[in-house]
């Protein structure tokens, strides 16, 4: 897999902002076209809110993203000295940052190591490969695979699983026939097209 390239701390808590509960390519777009407009948290607190929703308007949730991202490039400026924070802690104070958006930006921005775990790791994690079958939280994933991965592969724990669950293990239809872990997997291995 290609080497990532490290995002600016803004560019990178923003996109993740956008990113929940929408898809990559649309998110990429809407980011990428923002983030022209307003490529600084100067600029972006600066922005009328009704400017931000209109070019947020493609994403679910954009009126709440809209006021999550202004609020958040507002407070990064009068509380963080235009710098967005780089720990855990002070990025959950911002209203729009869980636990998984805050990981990805600590390992994409910052280089720290940091477990993100989204629908896609929580769902091969816990049921695929019935690793955690009892888990009922993202955090409960979170830790153990902190506790079994060396600290270096925390942060492409996410990147590597996510990519996997979009390309091969799908939520509906999983390409078992032709997945390279078939053989550790303890999945029922029907013929992909009946499952
Ligand atoms: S064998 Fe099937 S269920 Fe198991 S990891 Fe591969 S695609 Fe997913």
């Amino acid at each position: 897999m290609a080497k990532v390239k490290r995002r600016s701390p803004f560019h990178a808590l923003i996109t993740t902002m956008l990113s929940v509960r929408s898809r990559d390519g649309v998110t990429h777009r809407v980011a990428a076209r923002l983030l022209k407009e307003a490529p600084t948290p100067e600029d972006l607190c600066r922005m009328p809110l009704k400017e931000v929703e209109k070019i947020l308007r493609p994403l679910g949730f954009y009126r709440q993203k809209a006021r999550n991202i202004k609020e958040a490039a507002c407070r990064i400026i009068s509380e963080y000295s235009g710098q967005v924070p780089d720990t855990l802690e002070e990025l959950l104070k911002f209203r729009g940052v869980g636990r998984k958006v805050a990981n990805i930006v600590l390992y994409n921005a910052f280089g720290k190591p940091a477990v993100g775990v989204d629908t896609h790791v929580f769902r091969i994690v816990k049921d695929r490969w019935g690793l955690l079958p009892d888990a009922k939280e993202p955090e409960e994933v979170e830790r153990f695979l902190m506790e079994n991965l060396p600290k270096n592969m925390w942060g492409k724990a996410n990147r590597y699983i996510v990519a996997f669950g979009q390309a091969i293990c799908k939520p509906v239809r999983p390409q078992c026939d032709t997945c390279p872990l078939r053989k550790e997997c303890p999945y029922p291995h029907r013929s992909s097209d009946q499952i």
